[in-house]
Parts: C-alpha cells; sequence; structure tokens
C-alpha cells in the first residue's frame, strides 16, 4: 500500500545571479510503501537532504508531485516527523521542555502532554534526563531526545537525514537498534538517509542508491529481512 509518492520530482536551484540553472536532483519516482523502512544512500551531494526535504514538505519540487496518504504535500503534513544529524534541540530548555515543545506549540491538552512525554522519555531511556539541558548530555544523548521529540508528535511517517553522522562508531550501531525498536513500536513508515551502506542494509527494507549530478536512483535494492 502506497503512503507516500514522488512522481517526476527535481529540484534545480538558480545559480550566479540566475544566469545558470542547477539541477540538483531528479526526476525522481519513488513509492513508499506503508510501514516499509526504506535508506537512502549515496555521495555526498547528490541530493539526499534535498530528497528528503522535497517529501517532507520543507520545500517544493521544481517540477513533479509528491504526495502524502493521497493527498498533495504544501508544507510539512500532519504525521511526518523528520530527524536532522545536527543537533536541533534548544539550548535553553530541558529535555523535557524540548520534548514537549511542539506539542506546547500546538496547544495540546497538558495532561496529554505530560502522558505522551513520559511515554517517550522512557522509550528512548530519558527518564533520569527529564531536567537536564541539552549541552550536559552526550551527542547521542541529543539525538535520542531529537527522536523522542518526533516520537510525541505520534508519526507516521519518520524521516531522517544522517541522524547518527555525528556519532561515534558504537553509539551509532546503538543507535541503529534504537531506531528499529522505534520503527516496530510505531508501525510508522521511515526513510532514513545515511552515508553508511551498512547502516542501511542492516536496518532496511529496501535501499536506494543515488549517483550525483543530477541526484538519480541508480538501483533500489531488497534487503530480504524477515521482519518478526
Ligand atoms: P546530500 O544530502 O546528498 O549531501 P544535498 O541534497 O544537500 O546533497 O545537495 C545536493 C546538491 O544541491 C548539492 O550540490 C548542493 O550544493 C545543492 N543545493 C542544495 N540546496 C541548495 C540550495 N538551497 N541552493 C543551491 N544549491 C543547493
Ligand atoms: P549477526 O548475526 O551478524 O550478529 P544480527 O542478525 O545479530 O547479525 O543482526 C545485526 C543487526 O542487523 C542487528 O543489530 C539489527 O540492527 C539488524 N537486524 C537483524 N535482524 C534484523 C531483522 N530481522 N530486521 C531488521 N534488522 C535486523
Amino acid at each position: 500500500q502506497a503512503h507516500a509518492i514522488l512522481h517526476g520530482v527535481t529540484r534545480k536551484f538558480k545559480k550566479n545571479g540566475g544566469t545558470e540553472v542547477f539541477h540538483a536532483l531528479g526526476p525522481i519516482d519513488l513509492t513508499l510503501y506503508k510501514g516499509e523502512f526504506f535508506s537512502v544512500v549515496g555521495p555526498s551531494g547528490c541530493g539526499k537532504s534535498t530528497l528528503l526535504d522535497t517529501l517532507s514538505g520543507l520545500a517544493r519540487p521544481s517540477d513533479g508531485t509528491v504526495q502524502f496518504e493521497n493527498r498533495e504535500v504544501k508544507g510539512v503534513p500532519d504525521g511526518v516527523g523528520v530527524v536532522f544529524q545536527e543537533d536541533a534541540s534548544f539550548p535553553w530548555l530541558n529535555v523535557r521542555d524540548n520534548i514537549s515543545f511542539t506539542l506546547r506549540m500546538r496547544g495540546m491538552d497538558g495532561a496529554e502532554i505530560k502522558r505522551r512525554v513520559d511515554y517517550a522519555l522512557a522509550f528512548m531511556g530519558l527518564k533520569d534526563f527529564a531536567s537536564a539541558f541539552p549541552a550536559q548530555l552526550s551527542g547521542g544523548m541529543r539525538q535520542r531526545v531529537c527522536i523522542a521529540r518526533t516520537l510525541v508528535q505520534q508519526p507516521r511517517l519518520i524521516l531522517l537525514d544522517e541522524p547518527f553522522g555525528a556519532l561515534d562508531q558504537q553509539t551509532r550501531l546503538l543507535m541503529g537498534d534504537e531506531l528499529l525498536r522505534l520503527w516496530r513500536e510505531t508501525n510508522a513508515t521511515i526513510l532514513l538517509i545515511t552515508h553508511a551502506l551498512d547502516e542501511a542494509a542492516m536496518l532496511s527494507d529496501r535501499v536506494g542508491v543515488m549517483s550525483s549530478r543530477p541526484g538519480l536512483f541508480i538501483d533500489i535494492v531488497e534487503t530480504g529481512w524477515e521482519r518478526d
């Protein structure tokens, strides 16, 4: 069952004061199936982030269409959560307030916020760090906060752009397992961008391999993992 569909999607940027067009991506045709774990790998600069930005609605495609749950994507849709590589937590808010921030912005009922945040803290192993500030945490713990912040929004599609790129190898492997746990728990569709082919192969159902200039899928490989 199709969950998100990119059809003929490109991204073009004007260069040299508008005299030149830089073709960064596509045309891309891609269907993400409901509940699958899809990874995108490819060399630096091939358009992986650009792909994620168009899929999430953070950027509009130059050509083509993006659909999520049968609706055209214009701006980040409800039900889509994004996690970035760079630590996106607010340094002046403690862990609990970071995780609840978006829900509070939306004006959600306080009891419901508390219920969701407590659950996310426990699920991500952050219970003892609820009143800590991001600067007091390791890189891996800060990424847990970012994932928890996405989790409380109960996303049905989770997009992650090199979430573990800044972490050491051991933490990266651990976070890979955490991501599988999150995926099983939420039943969400996952799109993971990574430069680590081993990470993509270990975690996903399908791996899309991109080439550069302009970014295109040269192959989409099924890993054949049997899921329990
Ligand atoms: P990746 O994530 O695979 O490293 P990106 O999607 O970040 O690649 O970038 C793809 C190409 O598009 C790069 O050459 C980058 O410089 C270019 N690019 C990305 N965003 C912009 C932008 N806002 N303006 C101009 N060029 C951009
Ligand atoms: P090995 O047998 O080489 O030790 P494992 O089978 O333990 O490898 O798996 C290594 C990693 O691959 C796990 O930590 C997990 O991230 C991933 N993995 C293993 N089995 C599955 C599966 N059924 N579905 C998805 N990922 C899996």
